[in-house]
């Protein structure tokens, strides 16, 4: 792999067209992701695969060249997710179309990047409306089995078809 395009569209297609901090689908979406520097050029982050990151203008503008952000409500300083080396479902889980931080890397990300902006929840409200939200979990999440079910689930979880009917009754005024 040589080029940058190459490169880019590899990260690209490892993401699954989502942003890998949002879960945003670029789909729906008028602006082409942008290839993101986890670890950014001016400290010294290489642009090889292990530090890039498939991120929608919106993370990648509100990450701007931070790796860190203050928890909120607390005077700790973390690392802000690194979707390299962190787990998503690990970090973050979905409450109806907020994102909410399950550890400090989390709290301190969907404060930093801005995850439960008005506008982001009405993104994901259209998502759903074209079966796009909730995303699958990612790849890096064992999901359960028949033979091994869940005792107690530790997110919101919720099917495709509640989800529709909530983002048809908020843009058109009730279910049809
Ligand atoms: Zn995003």
């Amino acid at each position: 792999m040589s080029s940058w395009s190459e490169i880019a569209r590899e990260v690209e297609r490892r993401a699954e067209g989502r942003c890998e901090y949002c879960r945003m689908h670029q789909s729906l979406q008028g602006a082409t992701f942008h290839v993101e520097h986890i670890v950014p050029r001016c400290l010294g982050g290489l642009s090889e695969l292990e530090n890039l990151a498939w991120a929608c203008p919106s993370c990648n503008l509100h990450k701007s060249n931070r790796v860190e952000a203050e928890v909120p409500g607390s005077s700790e300083t973390v690392s802000l997710f690194n979707p390299r080396t962190d787990k998503w479902d690990e970090n973050f889980c979905w409450d109806d179309f907020c994102i909410t931080g399950r550890t400090p890397v989390g709290q301190a990300t969907v404060a930093a990047l801005s995850l439960n902006h008005e506008r982001r929840i009405k993104v994901r409200q259209a998502e759903a409306m074209f079966g796009l939200f909730p995303p699958e979990a990612s790849g890096t999440l064992s999901l359960p089995t028949l033979s091994s079910p869940v005792v107690s689930a530790p997110c919101v979880w919720y099917d495709r078809a509640r989800s529709q009917r909530q983002a048809r009754a908020t843009f058109f005024g009730g279910t049809r």
